[in-house]
């Protein structure tokens, strides 16, 4: 990890209720709210209620409890947002090197359009 977990993150005050989000599911394990400047017709963020910087530390250090819960969210987000079936892509950036701006773990769900291929 290289980054210590701030409490005052972003998505550590949307959790917390002090910043506002459209929120799109809630489970014990994770929240799911529309990113603020959306890439796509869905793009949403899906983060875990633990304290956790970036995907290297989740997988570190939540529980397997934790961690299936977690995915579950994902995965129900997408079919709420309507994408479960026809299709998304999922993104998470852990770390700087790879644009990581908000340091609470958070999976991107995207969809609604048609993506293209990442890697041609
Ligand atoms: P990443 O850290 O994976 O690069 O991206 C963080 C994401 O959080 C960005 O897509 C950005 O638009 C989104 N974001 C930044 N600030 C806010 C905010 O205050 N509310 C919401 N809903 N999204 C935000």
């Amino acid at each position: 990890m290289v980054v210590a977990y701030d409490r005052d993150n972003i998505f550590a005050k949307i959790l917390r209720g002090d910043l506002p989000c459209t929120k799109r599911h809630e489970t014990e394990w994770a929240m799911a709210f529309d990113d603020i400047a959306p890439k796509t017709p869905v793009h949403v963020l899906v983060v875990p209620k633990g304290e956790y910087v970036d995907f290297n530390d989740f997988t570190a250090r939540a529980t397997a409890e934790e961690q299936a819960g977690f995915w579950r969210a994902v995965k129900e987000t997408a079919e709420i947002c309507g994408v479960g079936e026809e299709g998304f892509r999922l993104t998470t950036n852990n770390g700087e090197v790879a644009g990581q701006i908000v340091f609470h773990f958070h999976v991107h769900i995207f969809g609604g359009r048609p993506l293209g291929r990442m890697v041609r």
